[in-house]
């Protein structure tokens, strides 16, 4: 790694700072810039290159803080003057405005004073990516920040730091702690109509957000007795703003506010209107999705127009989702060619019935079958809670997948506790719920952050459709993607497991590695294993921080006396085999195939008790695999079907035959790519001897490994 010249120069700045924070810890703010100094600053910036290379460093547990749970009537009004240095101040709140266009670095930075005039520096974190400075904060608008923290920045300069969305609220122009001295009073003139009209040139220019203000700062004006035998526009405004919800992915609102604008009048113009309402519920049921709520709206909207071409599609749309949640009926090929179309988003239902999430014995939770399932059986295919890719702007994708996954949580409250009642480690004692203060529910950033880190896969996207082209254990490749699976996040880790994931798009794939009973429960393995034990174990410690005691693990660790010997001849066979690619394999002559089978008898000795109790034998595949390569290359049929046989026997896999009868024990086995490729040599041998039964057996059991490694039958036939 090249090292950064200014290494030594930035840990002593960095060590020069804390010291200056802890020494000042806890005194009283005092002022250090003036309004003219931040409005230069503020205004005479060059304009963002675009587009803007981003690095959000991820925050360490030392700075973790909670957010505010108080009602804002238990909280008291505060002025800067009365802040202090590296400060919490609980039970207090801000009022605040912002008087310059914010930008944005790391965070949102904003200019802002108080009533008495006074200035300072707002820094918000945690803001979605995609979202504009102007968006988090715009010019003249009016903020609380609750529980303010008072920190010194990067730049040794001190600011308002907030990390978590609900501590800081914009208010709206009628809200009780509005101050008059801010107030707009070409606004506060404007009736409900007039605000409908602004908001409906918002939407005409794509300004959601600011639609979204204009219809609500119109239902703050509706005075419902004023209408009195005329028209009143609280239903207009709600539809309006159902729409506008539906825009800015707020689904919560767009459902709520479809339903309060449904009038139920029988003229011709409540019709169209109340359908349009139907509609927009149909949509963020959807979006949310709440299936059969859905397809209640436009059952509905078809009442009253029944013509409507685009509501009887996404009727029909809805009834395939429905059908995939209740039987898990998808049709893969098709999954496959739309992720490949669109990039990374299928459109798809989650099917998980055939599992619950619930509390093991001595392992915190886990996910069990509530069902009998056969090996290969589809366990669960799941829709992503969020997933984030790597790109030029965020080569990390870890850092989006946070924070989007926060707002979505923020925008649509309903689904925070799908995602807080995650397992969020030891040390994080904040609460699972998300309890709705000022309309926003209050969701604590850093267990967000904590619970992606426990409980998010990295994975390669599988598009294309040619073998394990769906299938991420599989690839190496780099760089990877991340994703949240709600009910597999519950799965345990076993090296030996039971169920095998893969994805296509953002969706996981859980099929059964052997049979799985009703009750028992499903593990999945975290990673690729490594083939020696030591190994396996410190990856999982330092990532996840247990120790496996699958049986694989408990049985190696049995034999301790031999580990050191192991580990050494592992490494001989994996030299030999990193060093003899393909080509050589083409050129392997009968020296080079003897030493690699005094190589691998050496390790099948080593491994004589996993042999003997018919465990995988992790390191040793690899060089069963080579020389089965290279038997096939020298057409050497005899000797190809000995290591294909020994390749199985290295996962795990024993076969018996009774005739052109084929029966494997699966009791112990890891699927792997290697034990498709092993089925197929002695498939291909088989054939070599004219047992066309036999051939069919293999075949149809390579059939059967490949769809659990893979997750679908897509690429076999190009493959093999
Ligand atoms: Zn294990």
């Amino acid at each position: 790694m090249e090292e950064d010249p200014l290494a030594y120069h930035k840990s002593v700045l960095k060590d020069e700072m804390l010291a200056r924070r802890l020494r000042q810890a806890g005194d009283l703010r005092r002022v250090s810039q003036s309004r003219k100094q931040l409005t230069k600053e503020f205004t005479n910036r060059p304009l963002p290159s675009c587009p803007e290379t981003r690095q959000i460093a991820r925050p360490v547990p030392e700075d973790f803080y909670r957010p505010c749970y108080l009602p804002p009537a238990h909280l008291k009004k505060i002025l800067l003057k009365d802040l202090k240095f590296e400060t919490h101040h609980r039970g207090s709140f801000l009022l605040l405005r912002v008087f310059c266009q914010p930008f944005r670095k790391s965070a949102v930075v904003a200019a802002i004073e108080d009533e008495t005039r006074d200035v300072d520096r707002l820094v918000v974190y945690q803001t979605r990516e995609s979202l504009r400075a102007f968006e988090v904060l715009p010019e003249s608008s009016v903020v609380t920040i609750k529980e303010p923290f008072y920190h010194m920045e990067e730049d040794g300069r001190y600011a308002l730091r907030v990390d978590h969305p609900s501590d800081m609220v914009v208010l709206d122009h009628f809200h009780k702690l509005y101050p008059e001295q801010w107030q707009n009073h070409e606004e506060t003139q404007m009736t409900a109509m007039s605000w409908k009209l602004e908001g409906d040139r918002a939407v005409m220019g794509e300004e959601y957000l600011e639609a979204h203000r204009c219809y609500t700062s119109g239902l703050a004006c509706v005075d419902p007795e004023a209408y009195e035998g005329m028209r009143n526009p609280m239903r207009d405004l709600c539809r309006s703003r159902s729409l506008a919800d539906l825009h800015l992915s707020r689904y919560d609102a767009s459902v709520l506010d479809a339903f309060k604008s449904i009038s139920n009048r029988q003229d011709d113009r409540a019709k169209s209107e109340d359908a349009e309402a139907w509609f927009c519920r149909g949509r963020a049921n959807y979006q949310l999705g709440h299936y059969a709520n859905a397809l209640h709206a436009y059952e509905r909207m078809l009442m009253l127009a029944p013509t409507d071409l685009q509501c009887h599609q996404e009727l029909d749309r809805t009834k395939k989702r429905l059908l995939e949640q209740r039987e898990g009926a998808y049709d893969f090929a098709e999954m496959i060619e739309e992720v490949t179309k669109n990039g990374y988003f299928a459109d798809r239902a989650s099917f998980i019935s055939k599992t619950e999430a619930r509390q093991t014995q001595d392992r915190g939770r886990g996910l069990f079958a509530t069902k009998d399932l056969r090996m290969g059986d589809l366990i669960l295919c799941e829709k992503a809670f969020m997933t984030a890719h790597p790109n030029d702007r965020t080569p990390r994708s870890t850092v989006p997948v946070w924070l989007d996954s926060v707002q979505k949580v923020v925008d649509s409250p309903s689904q925070s506790k799908d995602l807080l009642g995650l397992y969020a480690g030891q040390p994080h004692t904040s609460p699972i719920s998300a309890p709705i203060m000022d309309g926003v529910p209050v969701v604590d950033t850093f267990r967000v952050s904590r619970i992606l880190d426990l409980n998010g896969f990295s994975y390669t996207v599988g598009r294309e459709s040619h073998a394990y082209g769906t299938s991420a254990m599989m690839t190496r490749e780099s760089p990877k993607s991340t994703g949240l699976w709600i009910r597999v996040a519950n799965a345990n880790h076993a090296c030996l497991s039971n169920a095998v994931r893969s994805f296509v798009g953002d969706m996981i794939i859980l099929r059964a590695a052997r049979d799985i009973k009703n009750g028992e429960e499903i593990t999945i393995s975290y990673q690729k294993p490594a083939p020696l034990l030591a190994d396996r174990q410190k990856v999982l410690f330092d990532s996840w921080r247990f120790q496996c005691n699958c049986l694989l693990c408990t049985s190696e660790a049995s034999s301790v006396a031999k580990m050191h010997d192991l580990a050494e001849h592992v490494e001989t066979s994996m030299a030999f085999v990193a060093d003899r690619t393909l080509d050589t394999i083409l050129a392997a002559d009968s020296e080079l195939i003897a030493m690699a089978e005094i190589v691998a008898e050496d390790l099948e000795e080593m491994y004589a008790d996993n042999l003997m109790h018919r465990l995988p034998c992790l390191g040793m595949g690899d060089i069963w695999q080579w020389l089965c390569q290279t038997y096939c290359q020298n057409l050497n049929r005899s000797q190809l079907k000995r290591c294909a046989i020994k390749v199985l026997q290295s996962h795990g896999y024993w076969m018996t035959l009774q005739g052109s009868q084929l029966s494997i024990d699966l009791a112990h086995g890891i699927p792997t790519v290697a034990v498709v490729d092993a089925l197929m040599y002695l498939a291909g041998v088989a054939e070599g001897e004219q047992q066309i039964e036999l051939r069919r057996e293999f075949e149809a059991w390579a059939r059967r490994f490949y769809e659990i490694v893979n997750g679908n039958m897509t690429g076999f036939e190009l493959k093999y």
